[in-house]
């Protein structure tokens, strides 16, 4: 049975009409579901029995079940398990201007970059929209306050389960719903460029950082798999286009890896690379995990690095660190805490 979770409000309107129904129920359902917190279809009082009883023949209310949380000072890593048994981790944080939080959207990666903990095991399947909406949902349950950012950055490649999504973003950002505003959502993608010229039409106002990690295609072919498939040239054209589509600033992230793309030569090229752009460059210092070998760069060399974008009058900012004690930093979610079949 589908989850009355995964469906946007646009849909239940849909849904209701085709079964000769009222097209309002929608949002009287969403709020139900999102401002009175219900978890059955029993607890609302101002639709009428035939509605409720259909509603419960289409849909069903799950959950995802906290198996652990972690606590540092800021941070608080969920470990969840799904209905089948596969499990996942969302990391909410408390910042100054709200608390966010850091969702999965699939289980592995087939991305395969080489540094990062979360693509080392192959994807499974991607996440469905209700199991992407009750990590946020769960989450500020447990937390009790509400949380005001999303970012789509935890395990998983977003754009390679695109349509799914999408309908999440619908919904959290939905009026009627948890109301988080599209400029307080921002999706992460390694580069899959046909997608990034889709979600410049389809979600405009939603912020876009790409997973750059390189200033040229020899660099990024040996740390980025997906590089084979759509290289640097490509990744910037895709770009230039959403910022002219969107009149948008997107960010570049780039993970400072020792040896490998932090010498001041690469930061020549990358301030080359994306002169003139309305973007900003988010150096991340990389968060060493055990099993890769890929080390974070020395201090000196990432202030080095920053100076010379600055020099260029790049926009780059340092990003601030959290959550490594719990390792719950970019890139430490663990795949191994799947199900193991
Ligand atoms: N798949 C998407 C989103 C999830 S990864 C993407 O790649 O953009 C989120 C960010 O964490 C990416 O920029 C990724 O490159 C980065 N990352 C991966 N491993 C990391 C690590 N060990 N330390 C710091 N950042 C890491
Ligand atoms: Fe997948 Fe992103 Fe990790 Fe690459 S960095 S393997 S795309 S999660």
């Amino acid at each position: 049975m589908k989850s009355i979770y995964s469906i946007t409000r646009k849909k239940l309107e849909d849904y209701f009409i085709s079964n000769n129904d009222k097209k309002f129920r929608a949002t009287q359902i969403f709020e139900w579901l999102y401002r009175k917190n219900i978890t059955s279809f029993d607890e609302i009082t101002n639709v009428n029995k035939d509605s409720i009883n259909k509603l419960k023949e289409d849909f069903d209310f799950n959950s995802l079940k906290i198996i652990t949380k972690q606590e540092d000072k800021d941070v608080k890593k969920y470990l969840f398990e799904l209905s089948d048994g596969n499990r996942i981790e969302s990391v909410v944080m408390y910042h100054d201007y709200g608390i966010s939080i850091c969702i999965s959207s699939q289980i592995g990666c087939n991305m395969g970059c080489a540094f990062c903990e979360s693509g080392r095991l192959k994807k499974i399947r991607n996440l469905t929209v209700d199991e992407m909406l009750l990590q946020v949902l769960e989450a500020q349950n447990d937390i009790n306050e509400r949380i005001s950012h999303v970012v789509i950055m935890g395990i998983g490649e977003p754009f390679d389960n695109y349509e799914n999504v999408i309908d999440f973003i619908n919904i959290i950002n939905d009026p009627y719903s948890l109301a988080i505003g599209a400029r307080h959502i921002t999706v992460s993608t390694s580069g899959i460029v046909p997608k990034i010229y889709e979600f410049a039409k389809d979600e405009s106002q939603v912020n876009l950082a790409i997973s750059l990690h390189a200033p040229n295609n020899e660099i990024r072919n040996k740390i980025m798999k997906v590089n084979k498939a759509y290289n640097i040239e490509d990744i910037i054209k895709a770009c230039k286009d959403y910022i002219r589509e969107t009149n948008r600033k997107l960010t570049f992230e780039y993970i400072m890896l020792d040896g490998v793309n932090d010498s001041e030569e690469c930061a020549k090229e990358l301030s080359n690379l994306i002169k003139g752009m309305n973007a900003y460059v988010n150096l991340i210092p990389y968060n060493e995990t055990n099993n890769i070998g890929f080390k974070r760069s020395k201090k000196e060399k990432i202030d080095k690095f920053y100076d010379i974008l600055k020099k260029n009058n790049i926009n780059v900012t340092i990003r601030m660190e959290f959550g490594s004690k719990v390792s719950a930093a970019c890139g430490q979610l663990r795949s191994e805490n799947r199900k193991v079949n």
